[in-house]
Formats: C-alpha cells, structure tokens, sequence
C-alpha cells in the first residue's frame, strides 16, 4: 500500500488560499503548536536536496555543509518566495551563521517581485525595511535542567509577541492549548508509526515518506492519513533478515531505502534529528508556552541539543535491545559539526556492548553513491553473524 500524501507545494498554495501564512523552518526543534495557533503553517527546510548550490556557495565557507548551503541556494533563487517568514532554530554554528547572513547581508523581502525600479520613487526607507520577511531565529539550551525549560518557555513567549507583531493576532492561552493538543495527538500517531513500522503494510520509502510529511503536512491532515493507514494493521510483524538503525540528521536520498531492501537490511528504529530525535512525549504543565517546552527537552538525546554522550549510547543501545538491531550506520552530512563530534567517543560505548557501527558521509547533491552502497553491503556482510542483542 501506498499512502497518498499531498505534495508540499500543494499543501502550501491550499494553506495561503485559505487565508494562512507560511513559515520556513529550517532544522530541527521548534514548537508547530505556536505557529499554527497564529494560522501559520510551518515547512520545514531540509536542505532541499540537488539544488544547484551555486548561489549558497558564493556566501558560505566551503566546510559548510550541504543542509545550510542548498537552503540557501534555494531560498536566493526564488523557491521560497511564497513563505512570509523565516524560522531558524539555533541547532549549530552553521545554522546560526545561516541566520546571520539572513539578518544583516541578504536581507529577503516579502515581495521579491517588485525589483527596485518598480518601486516608486516616494516609497521611503521605513517602507522597505517593512517589506523585510522576518527571520525569527530560535535559541535552544544545551540542557534539560530547570533553568533550561524556563529559559526555552521565557524564549517561546518572545516568539509569540513577534509573531503578534506580524499578524497582529492575540491567540488566547485557551486557543494555544488546542493547538498543543492537536499536535500532541499527530506525535502520538507519528510514535506508534515508529514503534509498529513492521506490521504496516508499508515499504520502507513509503513509510519514511509518511513519517517526513510532518515536516510540512499540517498535524490534522497527517492525523487523517496515519490513521487510515493504521487501519490496515493486520499483516503479522516482519522477521527482518538484517535489522539495522539509521542515525544521523536526514536521510536522503530517500533511494537508501530501496538500496537496503536490496540488501534484506531494514530499519527497525531510527535515530535521524528529522525522524526519531523528534518523537515528543505529551507535555504536562498547563501553561502552554511551558508545555512547548517540556515536549521539546523531553525528547530523545540529541547532538544538536548537547546531550551528553553516554546519554545517547545508552538511547542507542536500547533501541538496539528493545527492536533487536544488529548494528547501527551513522548516516551524516558532511561537515556536520554536531554530529562529527561525537562519533568516537559514542561508537566506542557502542562496541564495548557488542554494537558494530559504521560512519558513512554523503552531500544532499549526491545521489546514493556506488561507493555508499557498497560500504553498506560490507557492513550488513559484517553484522550478518553478530547475534542480535535483544
Ligand atoms: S547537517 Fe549538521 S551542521 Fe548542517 S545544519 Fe544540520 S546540524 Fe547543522
């Protein structure tokens, strides 16, 4: 089966007919219940993948890597034309310096189709900077103590007086309640996909192509597709010959998925920061701003959010004891900072509890490579003995 899921240009035309705002998202974290209770819809930015990264490049050092680059490839050469704002969360130095360059050098206006000398000679100074698409950066903590969840609940309130600045909307605290509500339930669906992906009547591109639409779909539409798939549980659980977790930030291209179908490898969990770092648990204060922020810090360990090492091993480990993973592949970005940092010392815990894993890099540009494919066989060759750890 093959889940029918409106495309993202689609989802966004559907929204701003109907009167809604878009908002960009770059990676990773960031509260959807606070924009959409303004009647913003946010859609999120992963690079895009093979993008001529032309136009980045000429602002970028090159050891940036391909998420920041093609981003901003992508928005100077019109694509993200149609969005009204700019969101990026402070996840690493690259993003922060994407917001930078945003802010103070390219300046995006909110309508890029009127170029200067269209532009009546009266239209003052005030007027174009009003014209400005806001770029609302989010800065996360690096922790998950008290002091971090004020921290990030004081920083989502300052969103939300923005965000009335912009639309001059008021959502009461009511209304911001509903919006956290509608979101928690999409999570919970979006978990019980993770956790019985193997009784779903899903290949492994169709179930991460169902997983990825909450990176744009509104949570309502993806309620409604969820369940209409979960309907159709009845298959019995799948005995993958070569289970496996993916790690690392995004999986492109999505052919991955196909290529380890290939190889009898299946993914049993995953911990991608645009797929499993992002199962939020329901919040529990009823102070909404609050709520945001408990959902946010409770989930799972991540780099880009500073979690400590032996946090994430034991993460790891878990989901290789609890889903019976043989290895793990960590699957990044190149010049991914966040990620880079922590594989030695992480893939050292790993193998002290008998969990091989390999590193393998890749540029959102590429496609799935000969070389990639065949690092992977070697590697599924290699697990194909390890007993499984469960
Ligand atoms: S891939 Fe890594 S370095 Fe690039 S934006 Fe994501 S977290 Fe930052």
């Amino acid at each position: 089966m093959t889940p029918i899921i409106p495309r993202r240009i689609k989802t966004i035309r559907t929204h701003k007919e109907n009167g809604g705002r878009i908002a960009a998202v770059l990676p990773i974290h960031y509260p959807r219940a606070l924009f959409r209770a303004f009647d913003i819809l946010p859609v999120e930015v992963w690079g895009p993948p093979h993008v001529d990264a032309t136009l980045g490049s000429a602002h970028l050092q090159p050891y940036v890597c391909s998420i920041v680059r093609n981003a901003l490839a992508y928005l100077l050469s019109g694509n993200l034309d149609l969005t009204d704002l700019i969101v990026v969360p402070h996840a690493c130095d690259s993003l922060q310096g994407f917001a930078s360059i945003l802010i103070d050098f390219v300046k995006p206006t909110l309508h890029p189709e009127r170029s200067h000398s269209e532009r009546n000679e009266v239209e003052s100074k005030t007027l174009l900077l009003a014209e400005r698409k806001p770029i609302l950066p989010i800065y996360l903590p690096r922790g998950t103590r008290d002091s971090d969840l004020q921290f990030l609940a004081a920083e989502f309130r300052s969103i939300y007086r923005t965000l009335t600045q912009i639309t001059q909307r008021n959502p009461s605290d009511a209304e911001l309640m509903v919006c956290i509500a509608r979101e928690e339930h999409a999570d919970d669906l979006l978990a019980e996909l993770h956790r019985n992906r193997s009784n779903l009547p899903l290949s492994q591109s169709d179930l991460y192509r169902l997983i990825r639409s909450r990176e744009y779909l509104p949570a309502e539409k993806f309620i409604e597709i969820v369940e209409s798939v979960a309907r159709l549980v009845a298959r019995p659980a799948r005995s993958p010959q070569l289970p496996i977790i993916l790690s690392g930030i995004v999986p492109e291209p999505m052919t991955l998925f196909d290529a380890l179908d290939a190889m009898n490898a299946y993914v049993v969990a995953d911990d991608f920061a645009c797929c499993g770092r992002r199962l939020y648990p329901r919040g529990v204060s009823h102070d909404p701003f609050t709520r945001m922020a408990e959902r946010i810090l409770a989930a799972p360990p991540d780099s880009t959010r500073g979690s400590a090492i032996e946090e994430r091993a034991k993460h790891l480990e878990s989901l290789a004891k609890t889903f019976g993973a043989k290895g793990i592949v960590f699957y990044d970005v190149k010049f991914c900072e966040p990620e880079l940092f922590y594989h030695p010392t992480l893939r050292k815990a790993l193998s002290d509890c008998g969990i091989p894993s390999v590193v393998i890099e890749f540029d959102l540009n590429d496609p799935l490579s000969q070389q990639t494919q065949t690092r992977l066989e070697a590697f599924m060759e290699m697990i194909a003995s390890v007993p499984s750890p469960l």
